[in-house]
């Protein structure tokens, strides 16, 4: 199969019109110097995928679950790209690997980035490595606030409901409080990429 001269592996059906393509991302790092760690992934996920590039701000968010870690730093992007999603989840982890996340192969350790793939379009993709939405989107604050900033229309793809109305319905055990950085390097980044 061949998607705008892209190859798109079997299972995929894809619309083709542009939302479909039109996919949501979420970053965190929570290892000094988050901020820059951020920048660094944002700065190459721009160059791999530069239309329609869109950053929400940063975020302060507390470790989920009540974790003994250091705050993260979070952010949301909106990109459109003709990668197939397996595609995607290779160059995501490629552009983590740069900026310089080791994995220890323990669940929700510490990192230098967190790139995860939150929507992409309106579709529903079951992978045995990729899920979207991803499995945990209705639960998480810190995913979910620097999102509705890109958007606030959102619906949930599989439940069908506003992802506003999806976060009032978090509970206060999950919550992890994101802070909008006053000034951050989002509003530096959108200085750089105003073209
Ligand atoms: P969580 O998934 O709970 O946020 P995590 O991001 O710390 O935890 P990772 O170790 O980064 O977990 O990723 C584990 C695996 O999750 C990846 O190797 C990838 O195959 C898989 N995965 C499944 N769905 C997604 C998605 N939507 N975005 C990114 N990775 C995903
Ligand atoms: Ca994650
Ligand atoms: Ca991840």
């Amino acid at each position: 199969l061949n998607f705008k001269g892209k190859t798109v592996g079997p299972g995929f059906k894809f619309l083709k019109t542009a939302d479909n393509n039109l996919i949501f991302l979420s970053l965190g790092s929570n290892i000094s110097p988050r901020q820059q760690y951020i920048s660094k992934s944002l700065h190459l996920l721009k160059e791999y995928f530069p239309a329609r590039f869109r950053v929400s701000s940063f975020y302060v968010t507390d470790p989920f679950q009540g974790m003994n870690q250091q705050a993260y730093i979070n952010c949301s992007v909106q990109c459109w790209t003709d990668l197939n999603p397996l595609e995607m989840l290779d160059t995501i982890s490629e552009i983590e690997t740069i900026v310089g996340r080791k994995r220890s192969g323990k669940k929700w350790e510490s990192r230098i980035i967190d790139i995860d793939i939150l929507l992409w379009g309106k579709q529903v993709i079951e992978q045995p490595r990729l899920t979207i939405p991803h499995y945990d989107l209705s639960n998480r604050d810190f995913f979910l606030i620097p999102l509705l900033e890109l958007d606030n229309t959102l619906i949930h793809p599989c439940k069908g409901d506003f992802l506003l109305t999806e976060l009032e319905k978090i509970p206060p055990l999950l919550l992890t409080h994101p802070v909008k950085i006053k000034q951050d390097c989002s509003q530096t980044y959108h200085k750089f990429h105003q073209e």
